[in-house]
């Protein structure tokens, strides 16, 4: 009998069907043909009720009821006409995946005959159970219900899993008393607030704009391997990373994985997992491998923040679900093999104008190039003030893997705008001094400016792939975000300290226009300060280096490298302020989600540490024992047939290496348990996270060292868990 292991590498090499839908039609004949467009919705509802909606939508007003009635009604005969049974509003609770609890459209009406209904009560508001969800004790305090609202931002569509067609309709997710439960609430909060202060700063330049929408752009990493070996490996099925695993002989040292030619069966993969986002409307792009073996990446075209953050929750759901039918599992966790690249999802990030102006991308004219450098510099000046909350936002006991791992952007928050950008902020800095900054000075330093740009706009191989958070020529890129994270949470701090940023910036610059300054010369001014002050935050040099470790130390930037700590941050006056003060959270709901932050980051740290231990004890270490028996049967062996001690000197050693490595381990898998029960006896929350994070997570290193150089003496068809080579090589 062979180990499940074995068994499982025999089982990837066995033939598979494949259920796969991919039709190989032209992409733009069935984009979005689940999906509830415009389009869709403009044949399915009458012209005054079509023109409401667009404008609410447009504006973020409320949809009044008879509307909602109508939008309702065409929501129900479209998606039947589609052939979808049942609806679901479906949310993003602080989980971190995606919710759904279905309803039929069937109902039995008074005479006892089945019809299918849908009213615009079930569209607007349904009144999911809360209390199996995250809250934060915001619902200890009042009441389990949680209600889920209709989002008309965000289109509805069909998911189609197997046969089974269900109406989705985007909402978002509240207690009782309003307070978010949710990612996309304060999502929303923040758009609206940044759209508003963004439209005030463009009133500047164009008073023609009357929105902006911020954009986002996301790229998902996430690496791929056969399921059979999956199965075999417990830690990845809990906790989404192997917990054990000797560095294969070949890694990623020869650097020919990334961009290399796709292996065959994750094409496969890609191409029906594509067709099924195509007809869900995610607009993707790009495919191709990334840097470690089994690692690759997707990603779209930009859309608005609030469509872009769906598309990539249900990017990564239909992703696990078709993942499935090709006997492949998908892995989002930022780190799933150790010594090996993680994973991440840079968020491209812009806002542009309903007259269609990019406001991060350089213009052609000397004015649009001020109001360019007008929201450049503010979105520097607001990550120099918000760097912390930044800092919170992407904090997860996953990420923390990465942060600072020499390998992707550290902890410390930093902004890279390359040498271009970084001579114009000094030529403005230099020639801006107040006082003696005329109109005509200005016009001469715009001109200057001008003349630089079209160098800028070729500037686009000068990337820094180390910075968190980098201008790559028209949108900022956050890299610092993990892959299995929901890009709401980085986004809404994004969006408010800039907001707030602007609406400070807006205060200043009227200021000195009310004491008879020229408006541009203000505009300058205020600039220019905001240059000298966000200096400390621009680094243009390797992030990964110890040099910038010291140097952001003298700067005074924070470099908080665990997730219990860089939590601190959401609750400091400063940031509580900022969202109250934005109407994004309120201060209970800050709390509220500090608390949920940590309970997670507990809960994670304590599974993997159950999960090493189990694993330790009852796979491990009996194969290392079965093999020291095989050992000593051997030695005695020799002695029975009267040879020499000699001729056993290296099994005798192999054995005594192993009985050091099994007591080692079972001494550490003891003390980590006592420290774990230690921790949980802690009372305050963050005291039990830190106690999770200092005296339990050190043991993880410790044991796997022991337990990685058992795997490397115990006879291989011993081993119980698929190694590493198979993993990453195996397809
Ligand atoms: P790369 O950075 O890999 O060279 P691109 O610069 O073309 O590739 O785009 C990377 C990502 O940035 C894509 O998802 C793209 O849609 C997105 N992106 C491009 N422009 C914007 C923008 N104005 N706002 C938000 N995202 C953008
Ligand atoms: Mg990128």
């Amino acid at each position: 009998m062979t180990n499940l292991r074995l068994r499982s590498i025999a089982r990837v090499a066995e033939p598979r069907t494949i259920d796969s839908r991919h039709q190989g039609r032209k992409i733009s004949e069935y984009f979005a043909e689940n999906v509830f467009t415009e389009a869709a919705m403009k044949s399915y509802l009458s012209e005054d009720a079509f023109l409401s909606v667009m404008t609410a939508t447009k504006t973020g007003q409320k949809i009044d009821r008879k509307i909602a009635d109508q939008v309702g009604s065409a929501m129900k005969s479209w998606a039947i006409s589609k052939g979808a049974t049942h609806f679901t509003h479906w949310f993003q609770p602080l989980t971190g995946a995606t919710a759904e609890k279905h309803d039929a459209f069937f109902q039995i009406n008074a005479t006892g005959k089945g019809i299918e209904v849908f009213d615009s009560n079930a569209l607007v508001q349904q009144e999911p159970d809360a209390s199996s969800f995250p809250s934060g004790g915001l619902r200890n305090t009042f009441e389990a219900r949680g209600y889920s609202a209709w989002d008309p931002s965000s289109p509805a569509f069909i998911m189609e899993i197997g046969s089974g067609k269900t109406l989705c309709i985007p909402t978002i997710f509240v207690s009782y008393n309003g307070e978010a439960l949710d990612y996309k609430a304060p999502l929303l909060k923040s758009l609206h607030t940044l759209e508003n202060a963004a439209v005030e700063v463009c009133h500047y330049f164009d008073k023609n704009v009357t929105k902006v929408v911020p954009t986002l752009g996301w790229e998902q990493e996430y690496f791929v391997i056969d399921e059979a070996l999956y199965e075999a490996r417990p830690d990845l099925v809990f906790s989404g990373r192997t917990l054990f695993g000797h560095a294969p002989a070949k890694g990623q040292q020869l650097e020919d994985h990334y961009f290399g030619s796709i292996p065959e069966r994750v094409y496969a993969f890609m191409l029906d997992f594509e067709t099924e986002s195509f007809k869900l409307g995610i607009p993707l792009k790009t495919r191709h491998n990334e840097v470690a073996p089994a690692q690759f990446e997707v990603a779209p075209i930009f859309e608005e923040v609030n469509v872009a953050v769906d598309h990539n929750q249900l990017l990564m759901d239909v992703m696990q679900r078709v993942a499935r039918r090709h006997k492949l599992r998908v892995l989002f966790h930022e780190k799933p093999f150790a010594g090996i690249n993680g994973s991440g999802k840079h968020n491209n990030w812009s806002m542009a104008t309903d007259t269609g102006k990019n406001l991060l991308s350089p213009g052609r004219t000397p004015k649009n190039n001020l109001q360019f450098l007008t929201f450049f510099i503010n979105v520097i000046k607001a990550v120099s003030e918000g760097a912390d909350l930044l800092r919170a936002s992407i904090a997860t006991a996953a990420n923390d893997f990465r942060l600072g791992a020499n390998e992707a952007p550290p902890a410390i928050i930093s902004v890279f705008i390359g040498s271009y950008m970084t001579d114009i902020l000094n030529e403005i800095e230099s020639k801006v001094e107040s006082g003696k900054f005329t109109e005509e000075s200005e016009q001469t330093l715009r001109l200057e400016i001008h003349n630089k740009i079209p160098s800028l706009m070729q500037d686009n191989t000068d990337r820094n792939r180390t910075s968190p958070f980098a201008f790559t020529g028209n949108k900022f890129e956050v890299r610092a975000v993990g892959s299995s994270q929901n890009c709401a949470s980085t986004m809404t701090v994004l969006n408010t300290i800039v907001a707030d940023q602007l609406i400070t910036f807006k205060k200043e610059v009227d200021g000195l226009i009310s004491k008879g300054k020229n408006r541009e010369v203000a505009l300058m001014e205020v600039l220019k300060r905001y240059i000298t002050e966000s200096k400390k935050i621009c680094f243009e040099g390797n992030n990964y280096s110890k040099e910038w470790e010291e140097e952001a130390a003298r700067r005074g930037l924070n470099n908080i490298k665990n997730t219990p700590r860089a939590l601190d941050f959401m609750v400091t006056k400063k940031g509580i302020d900022l969202f109250v003060r934005n109407e994004v959270f309120t201060k209970e709901e800050i709390h509220a989600r500090h608390e949920i932050e940590l309970e997670k980051y507990i809960k994670i740290v304590q599974i993997e540490g159950r999960i090493i231990g189990e694993l330790a004890v009852n796979q491990i270490i009996p194969a290392a024992i079965q093999y020291q028996n095989e050992l000593i049967n051997n030695i005695k062996g020799f002695r029975e047939i009267g040879l020499d001690e000699r001729h056993t000197e290296a099994q005798k050693n192999l054995v005594t290496e192993i009985s050091e490595h099994v007591n080692a381990i079972l001494k550490m898998v003891h003390e980590m348990t006592e420290a774990r029960k230690t921790a949980n006896n802690t009372e305050d929350i963050r005291d039990r996270a830190i106690a999770y994070c200092d005296t339990v997570k050190p043991f993880f290193d410790e044991i796997r060292y022991r337990t990685d150089k058992l795997e490397l003496v115990v006879d291989d068809k011993l081993w119980p868990l698929p190694k590493y080579r198979e993993l990453l090589f195996l397809r």
